[in-house]
């Protein structure tokens, strides 16, 4: 198959915290951290630490059924975060890669209008990506494999299936 970029739990902890730095050194101090449901849970919980931000919120967003496979345009799902939640606000957007960016510019759109200031971070982007992230750990082409996702759910011991 075609190469794959491999991202360990490890070292998405220094990554983490290189985009934190990358974020403080740039003085951007945001009030919330808006997570994009499921991967960029982990990045903006790493985030929110690193930056000392109490404040984090979600989103969750379907894009992608599989390697490469996508819906026609993200969606985003219930329950759809209130928007006066984040009036005069700045808000740190937080996921795990921009591909394409529609799912980043679904985000970024939904709330633009109402705070005060947007910002996105991400540990990888493609070149592709029609959002621009302010903050980006590595910019990679590749399919990436990701510590949270690179497995199947787990089984249960007696044979069980899990309901999804
Ligand atoms: P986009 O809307 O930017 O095309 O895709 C964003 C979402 O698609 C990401 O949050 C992620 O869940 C999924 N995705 C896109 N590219 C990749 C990839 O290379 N590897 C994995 N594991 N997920 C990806």
């Amino acid at each position: 198959g075609e190469a794959r970029e491999n991202l360990t739990y490890e070292a998405f902890g220094h990554a983490v915290r290189e985009l934190a730095q990358a974020v403080a050194d740039d003085g951007f101090e945001p009030d919330v951290v808006l997570s994009i449901a499921r991967g960029g849970v982990f990045v903006a919980g790493g985030l929110a630490y690193a930056l000392d931000c109490k404040n984090i919120h979600l989103v969750n967003v379907e894009f992608y059924t599989g390697v490469g496979t996508t819906l026609e345009m993200p969606v985003m799902l219930a329950p759809v975060p209130n928007a006066i939640d984040f009036t005069q606000k700045k808000v740190l957007i937080a996921d795990d890669v921009a591909d394409t960016g529609k799912t980043l510019k679904l985000v970024r759109d939904f709330c633009i209008d109402h705070v005060a200031e947007v910002r996105s971070a991400v540990i990888y982007e493609k070149p592709q990506s029609l959002v621009k992230c302010e903050y980006v750990w590595k910019k990679t082409d590749q399919w990436i494999n990701f510590p949270w996702s690179v497995e199947k759910p787990v089984v249960r011991r007696d044979g069980q299936v899990l309901d999804s």
